[in-house]
């Protein structure tokens, strides 16, 4: 078995098979001994479980989530990696690599495929270039899925478990929580990775809600709402909203005064529940017009 960790080993490996790290598909391979057990360990899985990994570089977190798992299906683009794990990953028969990208992958007919009724779990050292739209896709098209582990970078895990009504929250913070609960676990620092990257990362948990966090009755207007309310962050919640959303200014401005908030509310100053009561009303101002 590799020590895949080790960056002598790691040389060697990537050398006798004339592999080049792409800076486009995000390749900064974890060389920090501690960081793959540790994500795996506080992933929430076990031996009863299904696990999705998304982008295996030489198989260092794949590895690790075999170890504990019951299977492992990892979504690597990369084709050079892909003899390269077959060597690394020789020792494990639970693990198997699928060769697409993972923002053309039907995760749903992938959950149904390989992992039988198992409860799954989603555990990836993230290409940072696509952090977000890995994360909403995951989360916004209902996979049956009880929790992403992800590692991203420091400022993206910042917005991600923000408070929704806090500062550093934005559309995505508010499109999370709506699915999920989310949870710092770890800061990973840029020197765990080869090659380094220029940024500290941090590792991140959603646990997915069974039932949404608030109760909207329609979905659509509720995020068109809240992107176009954190579109413009300087800007008061009426303009934002109704300059981003196309949403007529003054029927925000009335639901904003139905709402019993401050006309200069900003987006950032709304809680879950309100922003929620917001699109209820906005909602509810267009039904009658
Ligand atoms: N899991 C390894 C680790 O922790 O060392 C590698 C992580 S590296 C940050 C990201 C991996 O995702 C690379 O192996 C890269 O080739 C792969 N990748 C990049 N874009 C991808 C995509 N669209 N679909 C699937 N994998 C992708």
């Amino acid at each position: 078995m590799y020590n895949l960790t080790d960056v002598g080993t790691i040389k060697e490996i990537l050398t006798r098979h004339g592999f080049h790290f792409s800076k486009a598909l995000g390749q900064n391979f974890i060389i920090n001994p501690s960081v793959c057990p540790r994500m795996a360990e506080e992933s929430g899985i076990d031996e009863n479980c299904g696990v999705i990994e998304i982008g295996a570089g030489i198989g260092v977190l794949t590895a690790e989530l075999a170890k504990r798992a019951k299977k492992v299906v990892c979504v690597e683009l990369d084709t050079k990696l892909l003899p390269i794990l077959d060597e690394t990953l020789a020792d494990f028969d639970n693990i198997e690599i699928i060769n697409q990208d993972v923002l053309k992958t039907d995760l749903a007919a992938l959950i149904k495929e390989k992992f039988d009724g198992m409860p799954v779990y989603v555990c990836a050292n993230l290409p940072y270039y696509i952090t977000s739209p890995v994360i909403m896709a995951l989360l916004e098209s209902r996979l049956p899925i009880e929790a992403v582990t992800v590692m991203v970078q420091k400022e993206a895990a910042q917005r991600l478990c923000a408070k929704v009504g806090s500062r550093l929250s934005g559309a995505v913070t508010v499109a999370v929580d709506y699915y999920a609960k989310a949870q710092k676990l770890f800061d990973v620092s840029a020197g765990s990775f080869m090659p380094a990257p220029k940024v500290d990362s941090c590792v991140i948990r959603m646990d997915i809600r069974k039932e949404p966090e608030i109760e909207v009755s329609d979905e659509t207007l509720f995020f068109k709402m809240v992107h176009a309310a954190f579109g413009q962050r300087r800007k008061t919640a009426a303009n934002s909203i109704s300059a981003g959303s196309g949403i007529p200014k003054d029927v925000v401005i009335k639901a904003i005064e139905e709402c019993g908030f401050h006309p200069a509310v900003r987006a950032e100053g709304l809680t879950m529940q309100e922003l929620a009561l917001l699109s209820e009303k906005i909602g509810d101002l267009l039904k009658i017009r």
